[in-house]
């Protein structure tokens, strides 16, 4: 009997299925009924053992980051959630722990997408270094997608949850480019404001709700995955804008509060990774509707600067204002695979 198909039996009976799967786990290919007059969303993420998580991280968080990451793109379009396929890359050594590996994955993996209602209709079980690539499929109403390319001059830049959390819990992890950043050594204890940053790095909460109760009010959208810096500048290049925020608008945690302040916790805020919130624009006028639609989405949202004109050329796109008035320059941009 191959270790392969015992895998696959093992996630095929644990895996929840929806009506609109006609198909699922089993043959060549799912068969899925996409809903009438809506768009099919599709996302793809690959984590990577050594890149994305190290050797001590938990099979349930690697599974349920794997998913969180994709449906935090869904939810960047406006999307609703509703299948997923799994290709796994699993190393051949530790045969025996494999089974027990997969478990603990499927712990986390489906324990997200059972609170979304998502389906896993399929996928692939390969040997090779540990690797999960999600592909996460959704739908939109035609029209209201949130793209990065559609700012406007003086729209609101909004941002739901809090910025650094992940990245901080990095720099308490001592892990490179983290490694250098200054942060205080916080409690070890699980209600602790370190527990609750590492919390956030390994169990990023996608923003499905808030990405849907946007449609139709905000312009412009992208999680922010790389940074604040690095992907608020991806909606200006997309949308051919500039965008000034404000250094002390940055939403804080509690617990990142406790780890560092003033410039160290700012570098963070907007050029550290892994935050899977939610950026985007809206015209001013809306903003006490998104607030309440926000608040019924159960999400904490802040504005936190305005969609300008192109800056002078050569100057960069997103500028960040102190409370002095004066510009504060990045010591480092966002995560960059191949920078
Ligand atoms: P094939 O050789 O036809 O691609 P596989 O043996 O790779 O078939 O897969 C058999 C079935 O199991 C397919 O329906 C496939 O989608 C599903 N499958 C394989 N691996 C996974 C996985 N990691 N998660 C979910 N479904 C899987
Ligand atoms: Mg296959």
């Amino acid at each position: 009997m191959h270790a392969e198909f015992d895998l696959i039996a093992r996630i095929r009976a644990r895996a929840a299925t929806r009506e609109d799967v006609v198909l699922g786990i089993g043959d060549d290919a799912a068969l899925l009924q996409a809903p009438a007059g809506r768009q099919l969303v599709v996302a793809t993420d690959t984590l990577n053992l050594g890149v994305h998580f190290g050797d001590d991280a938990g099979a349930a968080d690697i599974g349920w980051k794997a998913l969180a990451v994709n449906l935090s793109d869904l939810a960047a379009m406006g999307a609703e959630p509703a299948w997923c396929t799994l290709s796994l890359s699993l190393p051949a050594q530790d045969r025996a722990s494999l089974p027990g590996f997969v478990d603990g994955f499927l712990d986390g993996f489906l324990e997200l997408a059972a609170q979304h209602g998502v389906a896993l209709v399929g996928g692939d079980t390969t040997r090779g270094p540990l690797s999960v690539c999600v592909t996460a499929m959704g739908f939109v109403e035609p029209g209201w997608a949130l793209r990065r390319d559609a700012a406007q001059v003086d729209d609101d830049i909004w941002v739901t949850g809090t910025l650094g959390d992940a990245a901080a819990a990095l720099a308490l992890a001592g892990v490179a480019p983290y490694s250098d950043h200054p942060v205080n050594r916080i409690g070890g204890d699980p209600s602790s404001d370190a527990a609750r940053l590492f919390e956030r790095l390994h169990r990023p909460t996608p923003r499905v709700a808030a990405g849907r109760s946007l449609r139709g009010l905000a312009r412009a959208g992208i999680d922010v995955s790389d940074g604040l810096l690095a992907d608020l500048g991806h909606i200006c290049a997309a949308s051919g804008v500039a965008a000034q925020i404000d250094a002390d608008a940055l939403p804080v945690s509690v617990a990142l509060a406790a780890a560092c302040a003033g410039d160290s916790r700012r570098t963070l805020q907007l050029s550290g990774g892994d935050d899977y919130e939610l950026c985007f624009t809206a015209p001013a006028r809306q903003r006490a509707t998104i607030e309440h639609a926000l608040s019924r989405a159960q999400t904490p949202a802040v504005v936190i600067g305005q969609v300008q004109a192109l800056h002078a050329h050569g100057a960069p796109a997103v500028r960040v204002r102190l409370a002095d008035g004066s510009a504060w320059t990045p010591s480092r941009k966002g995560y960059q695979h191949f920078g």
